[in-house]
């Protein structure tokens, strides 16, 4: 059975970046927690877990003498803050990415506009886009669509979006406002990692006979890639581990894709290769 990967598949530059400075601290022999869980990958998380890094829900969590890892979707400015007063080592792993959606919301904010966060209301860094406009005086709404604008907007209006939502949403949302005769002050700050990942997983979807989706069940972009496969190609498979692989699935086929989440780190990817080809 011939195994073909996606081309674009598995950690993003700031997923990787968050990894690798969390690898230094441990090499290092620090201890250390993080603030959330570092990467929505359990097996990830375990390992970290296994090597003295451990999660930390809030800032008050976080022990004495611990180093805070900051993660890929970044914090408010308000936890920087908590952990400032009790004097804590931080290691600031937000992705640069979501460092710049951070600081567009907050220029916005600053220049007077009422700002608009496209994204998912809730979501870590969609809390920290917010919270850095708010500081700088904005008043902020987080839509997830232009069905979601409020009424009685007027300019100014800026519009920043949480860097894994879709093109088509942030386009959506600034036609919305100009066919309200508005003008709105747009920041693109759409990461294409996670575009990238979807187009490339479902032109391999339509050309295997099976595909193997790679990533944490609690992650969401893996689960939208393993929507997309299924779309595509009938005997999609959505696996955390190697073990999960059930060989009677690949029945009579002669090539299976690979695609993997933006959290799925390479060894995984590499693992679950190994045991397919071994089939
Ligand atoms: S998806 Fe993009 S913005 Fe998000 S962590 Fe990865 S590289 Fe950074």
């Amino acid at each position: 059975m011939k195994v073909i990967r996606a081309r674009y598949a598995g950690a993003c530059y700031g997923v990787q970046r968050a990894l690798s400075m969390a690898n230094d601290v441990v090499a290092r022999g620090e201890a250390a927690c993080t603030l959330g869980p570092l990467i929505h990958n359990p097996q990830v998380v375990d390992d970290l877990a296994a090597r003295g890094v451990s999660v930390a829900c809030r800032v008050e969590d976080v022990a004495d003498g611990d180093v805070m890892i900051i993660r890929s979707h970044g914090v408010t400015p308000q936890v920087r803050d908590a952990a400032a007063s009790r004097g804590l080592a931080v290691l600031d792993a937000t992705c640069p990415h979501v460092a710049r959606a951070q600081k567009a919301a907050e220029n916005l904010a600053r220049q007077g506009c009422h700002v608009v966060v496209v994204g998912e209301a809730g979501h870590p860094e969609v809390e920290g886009l917010t919270a850095y406009a708010c500081g700088a005086g904005g008043a902020v709404d987080v839509v997830a669509g232009p069905g979601e604008l409020p009424d009685g907007l007027c300019d100014p209006v800026g519009v920043v979006v949480q860097t894994t939502q879709m093109q088509e949403q942030l386009d959506a949302v600034v036609e919305a406002l100009r066919a309200r005769g508005l003008s709105p002050v747009v920041k693109d700050t759409v990461c294409f990692a996670t575009r990238q990942r979807q187009e490339a997983a479902a032109e391999l979807a339509q050309t295997v006979d099976a595909m193997v989706i790679i990533g944490g069940r609690n992650s969401s972009n893996t689960t939208r890639l393993a929507e997309i496969c299924a779309k595509a190609c009938e005997r999609s498979f959505h696996v955390e581990a190697a073990d999960e692989i059930d060989p009677a699935w690949f029945r009579d086929c002669r090539t299976v894709g690979v695609t993997a989440g933006a959290s799925t780190p390479e060894d995984q990817i590499q693992a679950i290769e190994d045991v397919l080809r071994a089939l």
